[in-house]
């Protein structure tokens, strides 16, 4: 496990901003890089600046961004000697991270085994549960049949979550208020599992009413090294999905982050794991219960490299090169607070996506902001992938300075041609909530369908 290589080309196999957060690493570590686009991603920021760029095929991702031969014949024909998988695509594919293994490069994530265990969210829970991780209480496994759901369901008690254990992005997720609902709700998430990932193995969870959604990151090397790198709180969140992010968690003191902090350091010396992961929590009325980890770079990454002062894709790139953690447990520093701004060209209204021709752009900037955006003016955003524009990352000494800073920043930051979400986030910072910290996983909901942000129907359609 200890086996050292050199890295010296980089394969990004991804795109947007993320492709741009690896590159930088990259040319900041002194290496060379190669990424791979779609069709519609000729013009791409990464693209431009990249060493070596490789068409991979047309704009649909299952034609370029999910082709695995396809990224790993780019490899070939470039010389690169390692892939990083930024997140989403391929980044939580087991047979992926073997297949680049295979070739003989090195493959900028965890082990095909890990990704494959926390990609099944029901042997995930357990592996979690046996590594001593408290989890939400839910079904013993898979739901076998509905007579079995019920019986389960009035052991954990009503209200209960149907999930999908392939599941991801929210989908394959029903509520059952009560046992009335639980037979359609089963029936539905199966079907919806069955669709979006070709596997309909559910399981129940009890509903939590109102938590916080607190997730830790964690990072190891081959040398049995493990570190947590604090939390995030990524409470606000519209359809499952995240909208601002910040760390630390306004909720926890810090006893608390460092006890949860260590149970998941634990928890990955326990498993063996290798590179950087975020293990997920519901956090309610003080308590923890892990929901899934995720076995890649996460899109909020930044805020807690802004509190840490360190750079996760240099880890993840020494990582893969067999070197140790570039730090200890004990230098991980907690310096002041930063907030992550997911900033989406989509209707402020209707959140439907808003893709186009970016007119003009002015990015913010001045002391402790960061902006990882892809986007440039003159930039056409193509309607084939997610709506993410850009991440606006602020840091201030206190929570109170933070926000202040975010103000100005966002006041600073112009994006035109397109509808973008930034005037959301304009509205969030003014709010008393949000500015006190006072806010769980339904908030965001409320607070668009209170201020009539949003159509009636779609506060509640997930449930
Ligand atoms: P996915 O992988 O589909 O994103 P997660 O398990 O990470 O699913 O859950 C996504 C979000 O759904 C959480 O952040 C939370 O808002 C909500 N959620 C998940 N499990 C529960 C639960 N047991 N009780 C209440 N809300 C939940």
């Amino acid at each position: 496990m200890t086996e050292q290589r050199t890295i010296q080309k980089v394969l990004i196999a991804n795109r947007g901003e993320i492709a741009l957060r690896i590159h930088r690493a990259c040319k900041e570590m002194g290496l060379s890089t190669v990424v791979v686009h779609s069709e519609a991603d000729r013009d791409a920021m990464a693209v431009r600046l990249a060493d070596e760029s490789v068409c991979i095929g047309p704009a649909p991702s299952s034609q370029s961004y999910l082709k695995k031969s396809q990224i790993l014949a780019a490899a070939e024909i470039t010389g690169a000697d390692a892939i990083h998988p930024g997140y989403g695509f391929l980044s939580e594919n087991a047979q992926f991270a073997e297949m680049v293994e295979a070739h003989g490069l090195a493959f900028i994530g965890p082990t095909a085994a890990h990704i494959r265990i926390m990609g099944d969210k029901i042997a995930a829970k357990q592996a979690m549960i046996d590594a001593g991780v408290p989890c939400v209480p839910g079904s013993d496994g898979a739901i076998t049949s509905i007579a079995d759901a019920k019986k389960s369901a009035k052991k954990i008690g009503f209200p209960v979550l149907v999930k999908a254990s392939a599941g991801g992005g929210g989908r394959g997720m029903k509520l059952a208020k009560t046992e009335a609902d639980l037979e359609n709700a089963v029936r539905t998430a199966k079907t919806e599992a069955k669709a979006a990932f070709g596997d309909d193995a559910v399981y129940l969870e009890k509903y939590l009413q109102g938590p916080r959604h607190i997730e830790v990151q964690v990072i190891a090397d081959t040398h049995g090294n493990v570190a947590h790198l604090w939390e995030r709180d990524c409470s606000l969140q519209r359809r499952n999905q995240k909208v601002f992010e910040e760390a630390p968690s306004p909720e926890l003191n810090q006893a608390q982050r460092e006890e949860i902090g260590m149970i998941c350091a634990k928890a990955m010396e326990k498993l063996g794991y290798r590179g950087a992961g975020t293990i997920e929590f519901l956090y309610e009325d003080g308590r923890f219960y892990f929901i899934e980890m995720n076995t890649r770079l996460q899109v909020e990454h930044p805020v807690t490299e802004m509190i840490t002062g360190i750079d996760l894709v240099r880890e993840q790139i020494r990582i893969a090169e067999g070197k140790k953690l570039s730090f200890s447990q004990e230098d991980v520093l907690l310096v002041g607070h930063a907030i992550e701004c997911r900033i989406n060209a989509e209707h402020p209204e209707t959140f439907v996506p808003s893709p186009g021709l970016i007119s003009d752009f002015h990015a913010p900037g001045g002391p402790d902001v960061r902006l990882d955006s892809a986007a440039y003016a003159g930039y056409r955003i193509p309607p084939h992938y997610d709506s993410l524009i850009g991440k606006l990352i602020v840091h201030g000494r206190t929570r109170r300075e933070c926000l202040m800073r975010l103000r100005r920043a966002l006041s600073e930051m112009v994006v035109g041609g397109v509808h973008t979400t930034l005037d959301l986030h304009r509205r969030l910072v003014e709010n008393e909530d949000v500015q006190n910290g006072n806010y769980n996983i339904h908030w965001l909901e409320k607070f668009l369908a209170d201020n009539k942000i949003v159509e009636e129907d779609a506060a509640d359609e997930k449930a």
